[in-house]
């Protein structure tokens, strides 16, 4: 049943005292452009284990950029990101084994069509974390359980609705025992009536004390989930606070001023 508690488990006894005190995912003084846009601006974060950081900003800030470089999907010019104290190697069989542990989750969801639902769920922890396929189908089918989406096991993607794709999509990234998941506006492509569905899922998570790094403008969700929001705009942090601090006392006129358009 606590699939995913199992795999984040944050306190397990006296001799990860050290290991839960450090902070899971830091990034230091991280710049990054693209030409001459200069799209990270000094990125200071730390996200301690258990945690849930909300990012949320203006279209074109940056936060999916900060996302991809925490996975390594891009490169960044200076400044160093830190998952579980190790800095991402920068590429070879090092870099698939490190970036298993930051799991991701897209807008659109990305499930390979030709495989079922099951396949699709197995396919990473056989290829790369090198788990036999009957261990992997007993972990995937918890973890379809846990979405609830088991009963859909041997469907294809195309025969699921967007909100049920969704959720494949975050138990595909759990089978890879990751140790923060990151979510970019997961819930942004989805019909109205299945963003609660996914939201759920993510919540239920979090509360099973999942590292996550979430872009959304969900208020709902980052109020009952986040422990801290990060506001970014002009791919500098403006603000970082608690959902209750920020959403009813914003600082900045910057953030105030995004918040006025999307509540
Ligand atoms: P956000 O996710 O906050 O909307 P992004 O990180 O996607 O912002 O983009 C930040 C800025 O970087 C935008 O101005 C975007 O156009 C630009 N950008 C993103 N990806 C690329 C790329 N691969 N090449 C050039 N510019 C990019
Ligand atoms: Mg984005």
């Amino acid at each position: 049943k606590d699939v995913a508690g199992e795999v984040t488990k944050v306190d397990g006894g006296p001799q990860d005292d050290n290991a839960g005190a450090a902070p899971l995912v830091v990034v230091e003084n991280v710049n990054k452009h693209f030409g001459e846009l200069h799209v990270l601006k000094n990125i200071n974060l730390t996200v301690n284990r258990g945690e849930v950081v909300v990012i949320i900003g203006p279209s074109g800030s940056g936060k999916s950029t900060l996302c991809r470089s925490i996975n390594r999907l891009e490169p960044i010019d200076d400044g160093r990101i830190l998952v579980d104290g190790e800095e991402l190697p920068k590429e070879g069989k090092e870099l698939a084994r490190h970036r298993a542990d930051v799991g991701m989750v897209f807008q659109s969801f990305n499930l390979f069509a030709h495989k079922t639902i099951l396949e699709n769920v197995t396919l990473g922890p056989i290829k790369v974390r090198k788990v036999g396929k009957q261990e992997a189908e007993k972990h995937a089918m918890e973890l379809l359980d846990r979405v609830g989406i088991a009963s859909q096991a041997q469907k294809y993607p195309a025969q699921l609705s967007g909100g049920q794709q969704q959720r494949v999509a975050i138990a595909r990234s759990l089978a890879m025992k990751p140790k923060v998941m990151l979510f970019d506006e997961p819930t942004s492509a989805l019909d109205p009536e299945m963003v609660n569905e996914v939201l759920d899922v993510m919540t239920e998570l979090a509360r099973d004390g999942m590292t996550m790094i979430v872009v959304t403008h969900e208020m709902g969700f980052a109020r009952r989930a986040a422990q801290k929001v990060v506001f970014m705009a002009d791919g500098q942090i403006v603000e970082e606070n608690t959902p209750d601090e920020f959403f009813t006392n914003a600082r900045t006129d910057r953030a105030k001023d995004f918040l006025s358009k999307i509540l």
